[in-house]
């Protein structure tokens, strides 16, 4: 059975367009150098209107470096500049491109920019560059998609992931799995396609094992779509603990600065503050709150429930204590508020006496005021939260976008393996392996709609 006797998802790629496109490649502000590249057919000619230096652009070779200067049409100098000069196809974009690094400021990008307006090229739209290197096959979308995550990246940890997609990483994954459905799919249809004539029998223990693998695979995905969004956005951890322990001082040692007003009156803590940390190359997101005590007011009430709400919320507890007094029934009713929550004990105002022997606890001991403990309680932190995020598979982007497809995928597979088991006509488990092929094609871009395309690319920035 040849594999091309399956119909199968067909590459909607736009037709490229053959424009050529201008932008700001680094962000507007006071900075050292600026970037502005350019990409399309006309770009090495449009470029040789506005430099003078040594050589032309045009007649450079391939991946070479110009010195010289940009300027007006009036021929006077707007700026002293290098010129790179890439050509097509062996460039990001597939096309030639010209990325010209001039001086950075205000002015100077925007001068170069509108420069090349006006001899030709067009401005971009966000994200047509990387768009453009799609169309022309230089990556698949969710490779172009990790190039907005690496900009976007916040810890060491998200951007070493969001790399490692840039170069592949999902789409071989994906890859693998569509092979196992692609190959299975082909075997039906022949089944049901050439009844009278002697087809081999499809292997239907083997296609429920196939199916099952598959499914567990996506599951494994999914996962990784959970722990990539704590890597993104964080984890969250609450600090929790009767009034006056610390959580504020302690709050302002773990983020680095004075966020929450830290005073002996019980109760001055009213909200929900958070602020992030990087450690370790996680990001976690503190929220430092009001503390839990019996209500006296309305005020209070609402503090209480705004506590409860961000426990609820979290990834991760830290409870605070004061080790210079004896453990309270208040405490205890903390505890039993983030049992379920992986959490770090603190007794904190360890330069204190303290009121009791605490050897019994699990507990580290720490002083705010004094700043002791620090490393080892961010150190506990940081172990949490390593755990939760292994917990969930491995390391691999899977975005919201992804996430949906995987889910339709995985449905679509389940579906499939249920008919089989029911003994169901072919047709049946065929069309819910076809769907599960087209969802995993909508991911890596082998079969997208120019809608979801623009979707993709709109959210990029300009210049990208
Ligand atoms: P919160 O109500 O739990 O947020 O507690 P605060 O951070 O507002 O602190 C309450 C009081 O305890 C303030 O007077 C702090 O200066 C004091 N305090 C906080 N941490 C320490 C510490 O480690 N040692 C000592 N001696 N005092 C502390």
């Amino acid at each position: 059975m040849k594999r091309d006797t399956v119909e199968r998802g067909v590459v909607e790629r736009d037709a490229v367009e053959s424009d050529t496109i201008a932008a700001v490649a680094t962000p507007p502000g006071v900075g050292a150098l600026g970037i502005v590249r350019m990409s399309g057919n006309a770009a090495t000619a449009i470029c040789d209107k506005i430099f003078r230096g040594k050589q032309t652009p045009s007649q450079a070779q391939d991946r070479s470096i110009l010195f010289g200067e940009v300027v007006g049409a009036d021929r006077a100098c707007i700026d002293q500049v290098l010129v790179l000069v890439m050509r097509g196809p062996g460039s990001v974009t597939g096309e030639d491109v010209i990325e010209i690094t001039c001086h950075g400021g205000l002015l100077a990008p925007r001068l170069l920019l509108r420069r090349l307006v006006e001899e030709g090229a067009r401005p971009a739209e966000p994200g047509e560059f990387t768009k453009r290197a799609f169309l022309n096959g230089k990556m698949d979308l969710a490779q172009a998609e990790a190039v907005e995550e690496v900009i976007r990246a916040s810890s060491d940890k998200a951007l070493q992931v969001a790399l490692r997609q840039l170069k592949g990483g999902l789409s071989r994954e994906l890859e693998g799995l569509e092979r196992i459905l692609f190959e299975w799919l082909a075997t039906i249809e022949a089944n049901i396609d050439f009844v009278d004539e002697e087809v081999e029998a499809v292997d239907l223990v083997g296609l429920a094992g196939a199916l099952d693998g598959v499914a567990h695979k996506i599951g494994n995905l999914l996962r990784a779509h959970r722990s990539g969004k704590y890597l993104k956005e964080g984890l969250d951890v609450v600090v929790v603990g009767k009034p006056n322990v610390g959580k504020s001082s302690l709050f302002n040692r773990l983020v680095g600065k004075d966020r929450v007003i830290v005073s002996e009156v019980a109760g001055t803590t009213r909200d929900v503050v958070d602020d992030l940390v990087c450690v370790d190359g996680l990001v976690l997101r503190i929220h430092d709150t009001a503390g839990m005590r019996r209500a006296s007011d309305v005020i209070e009430e609402e503090a209480v429930r705004r506590t409860k709400d961000a426990i609820g919320e979290a990834d991760l507890a830290l409870v605070v204590l004061d080790g210079s007094g004896a453990l309270e029934p208040e405490d205890c009713e903390i505890m039993a508020e983030v049992s379920a929550k992986p959490k770090v004990i603190v007794a904190n105002k360890s330069d204190l006496p303290a009121a009791q022997d605490w050897a019994g606890e699990q507990h580290l001991r720490v002083s705010a005021l004094k700043g002791w403990g620090l490393p080892e309680l961010m150190e506990g932190l940081a172990g949490l939260a390593r755990a939760k995020i292994g917990d969930l598979g491995y390391e691999i982007v899977v975005n919201e976008r992804h996430a949906g497809r995987l889910r339709d995928a995985l449905a679509a597979v389940d579906r499939a393996g249920g008919s089989l088991q029911d003994r169901l006509p072919l047709e049946c488990i065929a069309s819910d392996v076809r769907y599960s092929l087209d969802c995993l094609g909508e991911i890596t871009g082998k079969k997208v709609t120019s809608e979801i395309l623009d979707a993709i690319f709109s959210r990029f920035c300009i210049g990208k």
